[in-house]
């Protein structure tokens, strides 16, 4: 049992478990990434530092970690190994799903609590063939199943895609409430993994965020009706779900932003010892990409001070379903437009696969960005909110 609950949150990313983490995370790294294989010795160092509890409430034996330092942990990681940054954040936004609309049910409190002794890894499945990436429909449907009086369910996804569907322990999943349920009239259902069967649909053999492992999946799966939250999708899609993953995304892609610019920084210094009494010429592109990295820095910080400042209600309103997915659009750009500025910066040094320089697998890992929930919906769904709402910001 990891004593978590008596933990500072503040302090947990400063824990010596959690710098081990940090180091296993980089010295794997780039294996993860050519094999497109998951991080495994970086995933289980995390458990060891109690780091898969962080999210969960106190009262359940959690750390009761906040978005601030979940996003803080989220970006060290990424720094290190983008994949780990990236399922470590998927993690914590499905906790953060269940913790705030699990209302008084024991069933879920008695969940959260394995969640913080096994540390169990939960995955997500709200992409489907068919709705591609809106989160916001559904085809497969939450069914009664024919025996126990209706208090098992049941039903099954052809999920697009699943990141580290095979590793997971539990997966959260999107479905219509009914089978005559609209599209969007959705429930969030948690099944652990006993409980359903996960049967691959293609490979994940992909550019970057290859340690992610996130290929499709058909889910059969079999439930108690208590697994499935009981407040409706679209609240927990607009209070939690959105704001959490654009938060601790960009949080990722600054992360990978970050690495690129301190590699192209190291090549500049040691152009500059190499030519003593010369600035080297890289480095004029070195301090236009400082300048940009400090907006980049600054919007994702400021998203996570907007978030803790705000009332709930406040995420249900239209001003703010602009501004999160203003901030998913603008850091997925910049992730890339700072990872193009560091190879610049670095030439050739930067263009091979392997040595200090290399920004292959940073420009890579970043391209994911755009296309994580693609850009080009949210700038539809922005375009018709902005039709009817002003927003100054
Ligand atoms: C690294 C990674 C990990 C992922 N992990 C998970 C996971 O764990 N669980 C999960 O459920 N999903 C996951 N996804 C899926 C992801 O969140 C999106 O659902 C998915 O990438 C969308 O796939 P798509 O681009 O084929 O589909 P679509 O979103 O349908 O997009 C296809 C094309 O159509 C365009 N398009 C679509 N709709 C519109 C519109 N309304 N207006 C304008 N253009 C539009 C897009 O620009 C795009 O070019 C992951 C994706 C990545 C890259």
């Amino acid at each position: 049992m990891i004593p978590q609950a008596e933990t500072i949150a503040a302090e947990l990313t400063a824990s010596e478990a959690f710098g081990e983490a940090l180091k296993i995370a980089v010295h794997h790294a780039g294996e993860v990434d050519r094999e497109a294989r998951f991080p495994s010795q970086a995933i289980e160092a995390l458990r060891a530092a109690g780091a898969l509890g962080w999210g969960v409430p106190r009262e359940f034996g959690g750390a009761g970690a906040g978005i601030d330092q979940l996003a803080g942990a989220t970006l060290e990681l990424a720094r290190r190994c983008a994949s780990t940054g990236m399922i470590f954040a998927m993690h914590q936004i499905q906790i953060a799903c269940i913790a705030r609309h699990m209302g008084s049910s024991m069933w879920w409190g008695e969940y959260l609590g394995r969640v913080v002794r096994e540390q169990r890894l939960i995955a997500s499945a709200t992409s489907e063939s068919g709705v591609g990436g809106d989160v916001r429909k559904s085809i497969a449907a939450l069914a009664p199943a024919e025996e126990n009086g209706g208090a098992m369910v049941v039903f099954e996804k052809k999920a697009s895609t699943i990141s580290y569907g095979a590793q997971s322990d539990d997966l959260l999943t999107t479905l219509r409430h009914n089978p005559n349920a609209e599209q969007s009239d959705q429930v969030l259902v948690l099944t652990l993994g006993e409980q359903m069967e996960l049967t691959p649909a293609g490979e994940w053999d992909t550019l970057g965020m290859r340690g992610t492992c996130s290929p499709g999946f058909t889910v059969r799966a079999r439930a108690n009706r208590e697994q499935a939250l009981g407040v409706p999708f679209a609240t927990i899609a607009a209070e939690t779900m959105v704001p959490y993953s654009h938060i601790l995304w960009s949080h990722v892609w600054l992360g990978i932003a970050s690495d690129a610019f301190q590699r192209a920084q190291n090549f500049v210094r040691e152009q500059a010892r190499r030519t003593a009494g010369v600035t080297p010429p890289a480095a004029l592109r070195l301090s236009e990409l400082s300048a940009k990295m400090a907006g980049f820095r600054a919007l994702v910080e400021e998203s996570v001070k907007e978030f803790l400042a705000a009332e709930r209600s406040t995420f249900s309103t239209m001003g703010y379903a602009v501004r999160i997915n203003n901030l998913k659009i603008a850091a997925s750009e910049a992730a890339v437009e700072m990872c193009q500025g560091a190879l610049r910066v670095c030439g050739l040094a930067g263009y091979g696969n392997n040595g200090p320089f290399s920004i292959g697998r940073n420009l890579r890992d970043a391209y994911s960005a755009a296309l994580m929930i693609a850009n080009d919906r949210l700038h539809a769904t922005n375009a018709a909110l902005l039709t009817v709402h002003r927003e100054a910001r």
